[in-house]
């Protein structure tokens, strides 16, 4: 479709030339009860001005049909005025009032307004989402960040729905079946960060005040909401309790007033991220509402949401980028807030950085050597680049270097920057050097090189210690040798490890120093007995692949359970998945690490990544040829931390999802199958719905769920979530006629909603069957242009990285991608993108078990 990709030349020309004074948008949402109603009414009319009288501009907008277009009194048809995407306007004057009618869409996409319809109540409920561009699919924008407004907005809806936008409403008028609820004009915001959100909503309402400087008193109205049939499960307080510290803290650091006037927070279904940041009206995914046990862990990552959600209302909708290439001005530092705030505002999470140390970096390490990699400002040259752009480097390595910044600047100067920064950017937009700027004024510090190592260039470092000792086993000399295509300055801690009488691995020695360049002598270690263990980047401060010399990795190989501290563990345990990951440590060797130890992981986190990443070790790093022993091995060791772990403990459930995720064996497979007859039981152990579940997907993906039986399943828990989990048991079933459903209700048809195009995707990939899903890799690649035109970006993103036969781990399917690379140079670039990424997945899980066989 011409003009849907904006570009961000053309967003600089439109604001060179605009400034917009406000938007008044009215939706008619009284049809979506009805499903076969697929359009709403949408009417936008915005005022603007234009410093070149004269000139032509556009808007950009997604709809089926527009009505009617007028601009300063004179009507324009829209037959020739609106091509798919934009309204295109000329003759404008220095002031303009531009009215666009429009009948938009209800999504199932999840972008622009989705609607849902809850199985078990049949209530309907609509929320917006619109970053980076699909305000566009509500109403008629100029869908760029930098063109900010106030919002007013106008709801018609059924009269016994609950309307929540980003600012309270002010009347609410009652006709018949319908309400119409007009709300008060926002502060000048970016269209992204518009929100609507309607619906039979359950709501639990709270308050928060604070006396401020000046001695006046801030009131801000809470609410916490959820679909009715949710509420049961919704613990509300804990969420609320969670946002009131929240609130305190960033008061405290930031030294501005919450400029949003309410806080709304609402978890809806079907959402395509885990948080949206829209001012006064934060949108959550809904699986945060946990129905059944679920791990601290859970609680841990919820919590973090809500925190990375309120920064965002300084840094992102207070003061926001000027474009999508300085995406990371809001969400590295709304990422980093998420960790800090967990322990400063003194949540009962304080095992956060550990968190942060071990799963956020593992992400941003991913991601960081990839070909596709990025500086953290990136170049980001239309939508399609943007929405990519959500990854790895701009979240968490961005949060990453953040954490490295107030090491190397100090937490005092970094927050006194932020403080500058909120008051003199104030409902503006911004570019790294406005950051920059406040930042060497209150550092003091020069931070132009700085940015040029950290923010500007792409790729992870590895440092390396070597060390030499002299007869009598004492340090001579200590190096750090830093790797990589730039090298750059870090703050970092040496920690030196040693056995304690108990033989637990325990610090002797912290050095903290700043290494540059390719190899950096720790002057304070020479003279000092040879520790067991050397462990570079202690405390986390940098990002780093951490490297051991040969003794320290021997000390781990026999010990790594042993460290005593949370922290210390995690980065080892991250350390040994980056040798593993790198093909520098074979596969088997980090399963033998994970069945030994983890075990013994107190952290709940980690251990939940453990799991993981042993699956993916067996599963994509293993030799082929051991991979059926490997995954025994994990099943078995399953079993055996299943019965031992504590009766229910966090740790026992975690286990019991990982039997569940390595069960192939009879006597695995016949516990699973007990625990659902409830004829097996393991003391402690709640098998819930949402454990149900998990152990029904086991039994389907060996073969062993009868239709009737999952059928039974559904009928016992006939949700949205139950749906979810019913379509991926029909599609992980290890038939050729269910993956050929599966891939035909994806592929061939747009009908799906969002959430069960993932169930469907996930289902079918089950990567022990490698062998019926082979079939499907060269019509994957086929099919890949036709679904980038065809489909939402979402939809085809999810499709694009989901079907990628990453199970066919074989010289052969990297064949294909790179004929497929080689022979489509003019694919969207976006869409090339997904594709090299896969492929380079692909080509390191064949070095891993080339490692591996060796
Ligand atoms: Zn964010």
């Amino acid at each position: 479709m011409p003009g849907k990709n904006l570009s961000r030349d053309e967003a600089q020309q439109r604001a060179s030339i605009l400034a917009v004074d406000g938007y008044r948008v009215r939706l008619d949402v009284t049809s979506a009860p009805d499903p076969a109603a697929a359009v709403f009414r949408s009417t936008t009319t915005v005022a603007f001005r234009c410093s070149e009288p004269g000139a032509a501009t556009f808007l950009d907008l997604l709809a089926p049909a527009v009505r009617s277009i007028t601009l300063n009194g004179r009507t324009i048809d829209p037959a020739t005025a609106y091509d798919g995407a934009r309204v295109h306007v000329d003759g404008l004057a220095a002031e303009n009032v531009l009215t666009v009618e429009a009948d938009c869409a209800y999504s199932r996409t999840g972008e622009g307004l989705h609607r849902f319809t809850d199985p078990v109540d049949g209530e309907t409920y609509l929320y917006t989402h619109y970053e980076p561009a699909d305000a566009r699919r509500v109403f008629a924008t100029f869908e760029q960040p930098d063109l900010k407004a106030p919002f007013t907005f106008t709801v018609t809806a059924p009269a016994a729905w609950d309307v929540r936008s980003n600012a309270v409403h002010e009347t609410v008028t009652t006709e018949g079946a319908a309400r119409t609820w007009e709300f008060a004009p926002t502060k000048p915001i970016s269209t992204y960060l518009t929100a609507v959100v309607a619906g039979p909503y359950h709501v639990a309402a709270d308050h928060y005040s604070r006396e401020l400087a000046d001695g006046t008193t801030l009131d801000v109205p809470l609410a916490a909401l959820c679909r009715k049939s949710l509420a049961q499960y919704f613990d509300a307080d804990e969420i609320l309790g969670v946002t009131k510290l929240g609130l305190d803290f960033f008061h405290e650091e930031f030294d501005y007033p919450y400029p949003f006037g309410k806080y709304d927070q609402v978890f809806v279904p079907e959402y395509n991220i885990g948080a949206m940041e829209n001012p006064g009206c934060v949108t959550f995914k809904e699986e945060f509402v946990f129905r059944s046990k679920v791990t601290d862990a859970a609680y841990e990552s919820r919590a973090n949401v809500i925190l990375h959600e309120m920064a965002h209302m300084w840094f992102g909708d207070l003061v926001t980028m000027r474009w999508w290439d300085d995406l990371w001005l809001k969400e590295s530092f709304a990422d980093f807030m998420g960790s800090y705030g967990l322990i400063g505002a003194r949540t009962r999470y304080s095992s956060a950085w550990v968190t942060f140390a071990n799963q956020r970096k593992a992400w941003a390490y991913r991601q960081d050597q990839l070909p596709t990699t990025h500086p953290i400002t990136a170049d980001i040259r239309d939508l399609e680049a943007a929405k990519l752009n959500f990854d790895g480097i701009t979240y968490a390595k961005g949060a990453s270097v953040l954490k490295q910044l107030v090491a190397y600047v100090g937490s005092k100067a970094f927050f006194e920057g932020a403080r500058r920064y909120f008051k003199r950017h104030a409902f503006g937009n911004t570019e790294l050097t406005d950051l920059l700027d406040v930042l060497e004024e209150t550092s003091g510090r020069d931070l132009r090189s700085w940015a040029a190592a950290w923010l500007q260039t792409a790729g992870v470092n590895s440092l390396t210690p070597q060390l030499t000792t002299d007869a009598a086993g004492r340090i001579t000399e200590l190096a750090v040798v830093q790797d990589g295509d730039v090298l750059r300055p870090h703050r970092i801690a040496v920690g030196l490890y040693d056995r304690d009488p108990d033989g637990a691995l325990v610090r002797s020695e912290r050095i903290e120093l700043d290494v540059t360049g390719a190899r950096t002598v720790v002057a304070e270690a020479v003279g000092r007995p040879r520790p067991a263990l050397v462990l570079l980047n202690d405390d986390d401060l940098t990002y780093c692949k951490i490297r051991f010399d040969p003794d320290s990795l021997e000390t781990l190989r026999a010990g790594l359970g042993d460290i005593r501290d949370d922290l210390a563990r995690a980065l080892a345990w991250s350390a040994v998945w980056n040798l593993t990951r790198d093909g520098l440590m074979p596969a088997r060797d980090y399963v033998a690490l994970v069945l030994r130890f983890a075990g013994r992981e107190g952290n709940i986190g980690v251990l939940q990544s453990l799991h993981l990443q042993a699956k993916t070790a067996v599963d994509l790093y293993a030799d082929p040829a051991w991979r059926a022993e490997g995954g025994r091995r994990l099943a078995d060791g399953a079993l055996h931390e299943l019965r031992a772990a504590v009766p229910g403990s966090d740790h026992q459930l975690a286990w019991a999802r990982f039997l569940a995720q390595t069960a192939g064996g009879a006597e695995h497979l016949g516990l699973v199958r007990g625990l659902l007859a409830g004829s097996a039981r393991i003391d402690g152990l709640d098998v819930d719905q949402e454990l149900r579940w998990a152990l029904w997907l086991a039994l389907a993906a060996a073969g062993q769920a009868g239709d009737e039986e999952l059928a039974g399943e559904l009928a016992a828990d006939n949700t949205a979530s139950g749906r979810r989990q019913y379509t991926q048991c029909l599609a992980a079933r290890p038939t050729p006629e269910a993956k050929a459903a599966a891939w035909s209700a994806v592929v061939d048809s747009d009908e799906l909603p969002n959430a069960l195009v993932e169930a469907n995707i996930a289902g079918f990939s089950v990567a022990a069957h490698r062998d019926l899903t082979a079939l499907y890799a060269a019509p994957y690649f086929k099919l890949l242009e036709r679904v980038w035109s065809e489909r939402t970006i979402e939809i085809a993103m999810r499709i694009v990285a989901g079907f990628f036969p990453r199970a066919q781990t074989g010289e052969p399917t990297l064949a294909e991608a790179d004929a497929w690379l080689d022979g489509h140079p003019q694919a969207a670039p976006a869409l090339r993108r997904l594709v090299l990424e896969c492929r380079d997945d692909l080509a390191r899980a064949l070095r891993a078990q080339a490692c591996d066989r060796a």
